[in-house]
């Protein structure tokens, strides 16, 4: 069977037809609010139960329990302040006047109404305590801290409802928690592992995938890689989802692997990120989750395996499936990691984003120990790979 969501029920806040037209049709006399991108698709991720059971933007009470314990007040296992803080520069002055009880219309990049939000509490954002409770550090070189230093010093929380899915360049790739857990079941699989991603893949993330897809206990692959905002100088989200599908399209048995593109801003969180994440894969019906060496980590910020410790002794209603560094040993002539291989480092060819980078810049062609030729071809191919 499939996991049931995280708290026991898929959160299902999408207006119907006659409601969308309601409220298009109030628009005028609404007070309106264009956040910034990371709060407008976490907007619709609420919406569609991706964070379930999350139903709004959280309120006070709530952030004080994620920042403090990790958990949700009803005792529930979240990592991640999910907030809406509207900064001058991204419409704070449009909702100044916005009390307790009223609603708000928001607005997407492009100025489309997507999305209603009950205002039922405005409080001050501690965003240092944010900071150092889902990142660890308050240093503004993290991406996401100075994200959150960006943001304005109040918050508003309540429930949203969607009124009409985002427009992205990714959207027909898209499903929500609802559309994959019918795919699931059309298909026949009881237990998905989930694969975690935000980059295009090479063999050490190949050989995890297989190493799960031989498992007796994986009916299926759910590849489900982050494609909203990246930070600068990773891949550009298009980029990732057309080397993903060349993969799979070239490498594996289509029954066993579904791919779908996940538009949220990424968390460079390190362990509370693996939390975060594998709770939301929960939520697509996913019931083991694939955690490999410094997952969501950025720079030196977390210890490599932390992200694998914070799993133990959480009680998430999921299988982590844990693994190690994987490289390609001369020797063996395989993929291996150190459980598998008594070959010094030497004999090891490290198979990192980096050591990829640096052979495209060279104009080197790229081995097949580290990259499949049909994703080294759209690496190679396309100019400006990389998010700005
Ligand atoms: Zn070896």
């Amino acid at each position: 069977m499939l996991p049931p969501a995280h708290g026991g029920r898929l959160v299902q806040r999408v207006a119907s037809d006659n409601e969308r037209a309601r409220r298009d049709a109030e628009l005028s006399d609404l007070p309106k609010l264009a956040p910034f991108i990371d709060a407008v698709y976490d907007a619709e991720k609420i919406a569609i139960g991706a964070y379930s059971p999350l139903e709004g933007f959280m309120d006070r009470a709530t952030f004080d329990s994620v920042t403090a314990d990790d958990r949700l007040p009803n005792g529930l296992p979240w990592t991640m302040p999910i907030v809406l803080a509207p900064s001058d520069q991204h419409g704070a002055e449009s909702v100044r006047n916005v009390r307790a009880g009223e609603d708000v219309a928001l607005m997407d990049g492009k100025g489309r109404f997507f999305a209603m939000l009950h205002v039922e509490e405005r409080y001050p954002l501690d965003r240092k305590r944010f900071a150092e409770a889902a990142y660890g550090t308050t240093d503004p070189a993290h991406p996401n801290v100075a994200d959150i230093f960006a943001l304005g010093g109040e918050a508003l929380a309540g429930p949203v409802q969607l009124i009409r899915r985002l427009e992205t360049p990714h959207g027909p790739t898209e499903l929500t928690p609802t559309e994959t857990r019918e795919a699931f079941e059309k298909r026949g699989w009881k237990n998905v592992a989930a694969y975690q991603c935000r980059n295009p893949p090479h063999t050490a993330h190949e050989y995890l995938q297989r190493l799960t897809l031989e498992r007796s206990d994986v009916d299926g692959l759910f590849i489900h890689p982050v494609v909203g905002r990246l930070k600068s100088g990773d891949y550009r989200p298009d980029v990732i989802l057309r080397s993903y599908e060349a993969l799979v399209q070239h490498y594996y048995p289509a029954d066993r692997v579904m791919l779908a593109g996940f538009t949220i801003t990424m968390r460079y969180a390190g362990p509370k990120a693996a939390v975060f994440l594998a709770i939301v894969r929960k939520n697509y019906g996913c019931g083991l989750y694939i955690v490999g060496r410094d997952q969501a980590g950025v720079g030196k910020y977390y210890d490599p395996y932390a992200c694998h410790r914070v799993f133990d002794g959480l009680d998430l209603g999921l299988v982590p499936l844990r693994y190690e560094e994987t490289f390609f040993c001369r020797k063996c002539g395989w993929m291996a990691t150190t459980k598998t291989c008594a070959h010094p480092a030497s004999e090891r060819v490290a198979t990192s984003q980096t050591r990829i980078r640096q052979a495209l810049a060279a104009r080197e062609p790229l081995p097949v120990e580290i990259i499949r030729p049909e994703v080294a071809e759209i690496l190679s191919g396309t100019e400006g790979v990389l998010s700005g």
